[in-house]
């Protein structure tokens, strides 16, 4: 089963083909970053109008790529939310333009179903059920997957995601966009006990995840520097939050794994290729005897592939969309 898939839901235009769900054959991803950053962060409105610019050549590269036609395609797959509905939209509209051309399925796609499928890509023998931790720009979940297309959440955010609370700290501390990768490396050089940040989670609820006090501690500390003209190491602030995150999530994790007696865990979402968090995840699952399954960084932020995997499962499940299928910006779990 050949599937063309096409991913359009934030700042990502990216197209590809997969077989079967977990052989890439073709995966572009033209990625608007350099636009937005001039702006500190995702302009909805330019996102969308990038994506009408960028789509056909995408999709274009990605069949030429994989030296296919559209006759040859099995299903066309795409995300319909969540995310930006412009932005959505116009993948949406593509999708469905050339399904109906070239008289293929349509099968519609969850933005994280997809991000969670893109560990199937370069682990072949990773099947349901496994516990998934979802750390993204708008979603923070340990989820379990009980099938292909079948979860369970198990933990949530009550405020801001985890790559929101990263992309914030990164602009306290004027980083730039997205901030995540900057703390990242910036971390790397710091020292994480140089500030003794809150933890990112709720008090009296085991299973629930709090970025927003972290990150407002994070401004009340660069402010008060400010204010007293104490200096501060941005490497050493840049640790210490990670620190506190990653603490957070890797503890979490475990006690999911526990409760639900599982031994498989897979990584998603753009998060997850924080060299930080993948170090303290790799370090507590080689001690608690957990089999680990991270995707490359490449298959961790948005692209296609990770779409495709996804609308494989649903489509050999039966799942079908009409030419109503519409964006949804803020569809749920
Ligand atoms: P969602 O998938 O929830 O709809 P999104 O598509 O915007 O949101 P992703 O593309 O999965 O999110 O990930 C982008 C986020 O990942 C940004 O917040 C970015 O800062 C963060 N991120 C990317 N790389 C890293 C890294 N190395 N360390 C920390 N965060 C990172
Ligand atoms: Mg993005
Ligand atoms: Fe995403």
């Amino acid at each position: 089963i050949y599937i063309l898939a096409i991913e359009s839901s934030c700042d990502e235009t990216a197209a590809a083909v997969v077989k079967n769900g977990r052989d890439v054959i073709s995966s572009i991803i033209s990625s608007q970053i350099d636009i937005h950053k001039l702006y500190g962060g995702v302009v909805p409105e330019i996102a969308s109008r990038k994506h009408i610019e960028r789509v056909n050549q995408v999709i274009k590269e990605a069949m030429k790529e994989a030296n296919m036609e559209f006759e040859d395609l099995d299903a066309i797959g795409v995300t319909y939310g969540p995310g930006l509905v412009g932005a959505l939209l116009v993948g949406v509209s593509v999708a469905k333009a050339i399904a109906f051309a070239a008289k293929k399925p349509l099968v519609g796609v969850h933005h994280i179903e997809g991000h969670i499928s893109a560990a199937y890509i370069e682990n072949k023998e990773l099947e349901p059920p496994f516990i998934s931790l979802v750390v993204s720009g708008g979603h923070t979940n340990i989820v379990k997957v009980l099938d292909y297309g079948k979860y369970e959440i198990l933990a949530s955010t009550r405020d801001d995601a985890c790559g929101e609370a990263f992309d914030k700290v990164a602009r306290v501390i004027d980083l730039g966009y997205p901030g995540g990768p900057k703390i990242d490396a910036l971390a790397k050089v710091g020292n994480p006990y140089a500030i003794d940040f809150p933890k990112a989670s709720v008090k009296d609820s085991p299973m629930d995840f709090s970025f927003s006090g972290l990150k407002t501690a994070v401004i009340n500390y660069v402010n008060t520097c400010k204010m007293k003209h104490k200096t501060f190491v941005d490497a050493d602030l840049a640790a210490s939050f990670q620190k506190s995150v990653v603490d957070v999530l890797t503890e979490k994790t475990l006690k999911a794994l526990k409760d639900h007696d599982m031994k498989v865990l897979s990584m998603a979402g753009g998060v997850a290729s924080n060299m930080g968090l993948r170090q303290s995840i790799t370090n507590m699952c080689e001690e608690n005897d957990i089999k680990l399954y991270i995707p490359s960084p490449i298959l961790c932020t948005d692209n296609a592939a990770m779409i495709g995997a996804a609308a494989y499962y649903d489509f050999i499940n039966g799942k079908r969309d009409g030419w109503d299928l519409n964006a949804v910006p803020n569809l749920s779990f």
